[in-house]
């Protein structure tokens, strides 16, 4: 259902009237988490000067340790939704389990499944039903066949609304979290219909290389950038050395503003 019948264009996927997809370079930004609605707010305005077309935040966090901040819960998409009243931004989050995804998608514009969830099938399933596209991480152990057969079952449920998001793989290299697979983009391009966009901050884990990684992507030919903002990067609950700040946006909004300008 994902594949790609040669000679044929690839899919748009419209996520509540922001489109994903070939002739355009879409911009997700926000928290890796939600914190407080005032840290929220400040996170999706700094999206919004960064050129986003949509807001990320999770409420549900996947913690490598059971200690670390887990999210807010409902109480994380209740407050996202009171960001995307007063930004417009739409909401791209997070659903971690299948008893979830219907409060899940009672808030969000696009439900997220995460790098560890790429093979929990009951959950594709779920997703694939719950009426909301759909953020489609690779697993961070995937090949790429698995990521698109992951693709199948949302899609085998009777939604096509799938946008996938190379956000690296594991290799022997520490440098960085994961290793970006650039080329993942060209070849998930020709092999499926399905727009695809790239996380530099999850597979770097480094701000330092947010920015250049962003480039990358647009340069191989990604639908989007989906990248981590912070208001206070080092008082981030979750993940902040790999979070951009305001400082900055202009330099984010650079690149990803003049590769859609070149298209
Ligand atoms: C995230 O985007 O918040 C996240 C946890 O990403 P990943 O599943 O790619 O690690």
């Amino acid at each position: 259902l994902v594949s790609r019948v040669p000679g044929t264009d690839r899919s748009v996927v419209e996520v509540a009237g922001v489109p994903i997809g070939p002739g355009t370079v879409t911009l997700i930004a926000g928290p890796c988490a939600v914190e407080t609605p005032e840290q929220t707010l400040e996170a999706a305005r700094l999206a919004r000067a960064a050129g986003a077309g949509l807001l990320r935040g999770g409420a549900y966090k996947p913690r490598t340790s059971p200690y670390a901040f887990q999210g807010l819960g409902e109480r994380g998409l209740r407050i996202l939704a009171d960001v995307r009243e007063e930004t417009g931004l739409p909401v791209v989050t997070e659903v971690l389990s299948v008893c979830d995804v219907e409060t899940v998608a009672g808030y969000a514009d696009m439900l997220q499944i995460g790098t560890r969830n790429m093979q929990n099938f009951p959950l594709l399933q779920a997703v694939g039903e719950a009426g909301r596209p759909v953020l489609l991480k690779r697993g961070m152990h995937a090949t790429v066949e698995e990521w698109l057969m992951a693709a199948e079952y949302i899609a085998q449920r009777g939604n096509l609304d799938i946008v996938l998001c190379e956000r690296g793989i594991r290799t022997f290299e520490t440098a960085t979290r994961n290793t970006l697979d650039i080329s993942a983009v060209p070849v998930v391009q020709r092999l499926s219909q399905l727009p695809v966009i790239v996380d530099p901050s999850h597979s770097a884990g480094r701000r330092d290389l947010v920015v250049p990684l962003s480039r990358a992507a647009v340069a191989a030919g990604a639908d989007g950038v989906i990248a981590d903002l912070h208001p206070r990067p080092e008082a981030a609950l979750c993940d902040g050395p790999q979070a951009l700040s305001g400082e900055d946006v202009p330099e984010l909004a650079r690149a990803i503003g003049d590769a859609a300008r070149l298209m």
